[in-house]
């Protein structure tokens, strides 16, 4: 089986076990979104789905984030990791905001990036989930999978997504990146694995004999 090929049935398989995946992190629209995405850096959806009622409660803009304010953002967000540093990003961006984009979330990739503590990955969930435009986040977790199935040999995050981009349709990208994300949860966790436990796994190496080793992101 060639990459295309298993790329072809890693789509389809994906698409039978998650036909409608859903969007992990809670929110209400575009702004709480991408608070809950920044939120959710190094660390679980459960956890950041734990404290984002309060803070919502709190403040759902922008301007009522800024009003709220570092500290109070810093105690309700406390129970997850980082928090220091999040609760300060998530001051700047909403000011940020509020100055320069009348309280919205911008809609390009470039704005988006040029906002405190999004990276390329959070900006391209939000693309992705918030305004349904085609992008495919990676993550460490997608990377990892991407290699056990031999669907990349990137070295790092960046060049995988552009692999991944090559070999799926962009209609697909949305679904497809979330996908990848519950089947690593249920059945591909970083643990060590040796690539022959799962039905997905056997169907595209059938001959696979040695355990699989994955490069770091
Ligand atoms: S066999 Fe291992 S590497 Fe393959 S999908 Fe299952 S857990 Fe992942």
């Amino acid at each position: 089986m060639n990459k295309q090929q298993r790329a072809d049935l890693v789509l389809r398989r994906l698409g039978e076990l998650y036909p409608h995946p859903p969007i992990p992190l809670d929110h209400t629209d575009e702004f709480t979104l991408l608070v809950a995405v920044l939120l959710s850096a190094q660390c679980t959806d459960k956890k950041v789905n734990e404290v984002t009622p309060e803070l919502f409660a709190a403040a759902a803009t922008a301007e009522q984030m800024v009003e709220l304010g570092e500290q109070e953002i810093l105690r309700i967000i406390r129970p997850i990791g980082l928090s220091n540093s999040k609760s300060k990003n998530l001051t700047r961006l909403s000011q940020r905001l509020v100055d320069e984009h009348g309280g919205q979330v911008p809609r390009t990739l470039e704005q988006l990036e040029s906002l405190a503590g999004v990276g390329h990955k959070t900006a391209s969930v939000v693309m992705a989930q918030a305004f349904g435009v085609p992008a495919f986040p990676v993550d460490t977790h997608i990377h990892r999978l991407a290699q056990r199935w031999g669907l990349t040999r990137g070295k790092n995050v960046v060049e995988t997504e552009q692999d991944l981009k090559k070999l799926f349709p962009q209609a697909c990208w949305n679904d497809l990146h979330l996908q990848i994300i519950y089947y690593g949860r249920e059945h591909c966790t970083a643990r060590g694995c040796d690539g022959m436990k799962c039905g997905l796994c056997r169907e595209l190496y059938p001959q696979r004999k040695s355990p699989v080793v994955s490069r770091k992101a």
